[in-house]
């Protein structure tokens, strides 16, 4: 069984449609998939009806979080898309991109840039709008030449000289509104260090207290050293451990299925989670 739980498409920053990415999936060989878009579920409906026969989809999301002024990744899977508490919280990170990009835009052109806003929304084509749109306006631009070279001090890092801050959730209130929508946690990527700090192992312990259930080890960002150090830390601390592409289509380098879950870890998640079933495929359009 090959299982990837961490996949973004056109309904954020990946360049897939969620069509194309469950066939692409289909394609890598993939058993499992997971959509993990930012800050929302849009994607779902479009993913489910294409779903090839033998590929089973997860529903999840990932959510922008910020501890001690860390930015946080927080992968959330099989919760209720339409519990109150946890949908509202999910829609002010996501409405509060637009105002957010808009904010950068006018940073950029105070730096000169000539991006627009109607250049970025057109990039973002409805999706949950963030910096990798931004970014990509860079490229079209000349400005830079890769969207990972946009994530620097000059320009989109953070607290970088164009970057703008968007509302991000306390995790500690994240876990709680998940758990509460029947879902299960994951942190995300805890040791990407190239994205800038990352959360201290003392805040992974207090997480895993408060009810985390995992945290993802296996994933491109991080060295042999980190993935060495994150699994002890996991066994210390009673988490799950996953391993995921964190694709983002022609927006990032990595393949689908680069980094795979084991079934098993895999298993405990669909056993944990009471609010959505993952969905079997039956062989969409
Ligand atoms: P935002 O949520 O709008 O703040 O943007 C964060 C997203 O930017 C992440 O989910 C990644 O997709 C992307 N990102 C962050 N750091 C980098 C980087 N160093 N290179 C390329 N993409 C990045
Ligand atoms: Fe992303
Ligand atoms: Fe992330
Ligand atoms: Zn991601």
């Amino acid at each position: 069984m090959r299982i990837d739980l961490h996949c973004h498409s056109t309904a954020s920053d990946g360049t897939d449609t969620p069509a194309e990415l469950v066939r692409g999936a289909a394609a890598a060989g993939l058993d499992v998939v997971a959509l993990t878009d930012h800050d929302t579920t849009r994607g779902y409906a479009e993913a489910t009806a294409a779903l090839p026969g033998g590929l089973t989809l997860v529903t999840g999301a990932e959510l922008s979080c910020r501890v001690d002024g860390v930015p946080m990744h927080l992968l959330a899977y099989l919760f209720d898309p339409e519990e109150p508490a946890l949908l509202a919280e999910r829609e002010l990170v996501r409405d509060d991109r637009v105002p957010r990009a808009r904010a950068m835009v006018a940073k950029l052109n105070g730096l000169g840039v000539p991006v627009t806003w109607e250049q970025v929304d057109r990039i973002a084509a409805g999706g949950s709008v963030g910096r990798p749109h931004v970014a990509t306006a860079l490229v079209e631009l000349g400005v830079v030449e890769t969207v990972s070279d946009a994530f620097t001090p000059d320009w989109l890092a953070d607290g970088g000289r164009a970057h703008a801050p968007k509302h991000e959730t306390d995790p500690f209130e994240a876990i709680r509104l998940v758990r509460g929508a029947g879902g299960v946690t994951v942190l995300a990527h805890p040791a990407a260090a190239k994205r800038g700090r990352t959360v201290p192992e003392e805040t992974v312990a207090a997480l895993a207290s408060a009810g985390l259930d995992g945290i993802e080890v296996e994933h491109t960002d991080h060295d042999p050293a980190a993935r060495a150090r994150l699994r002890s830390l996991a066994a210390d601390l009673g988490l799950l451990v996953t391993g995921s592409s964190d694709y983002h289509g022609s927006r990032k380098t990595v393949a689908l299925g680069e980094n795979t879950t084991d079934p098993e870890v895999y298993g405990e998640i669909v056993r944990r989670a009471t609010g959505a079933f993952p969905v079997p495929g039956a062989g969409g359009a």
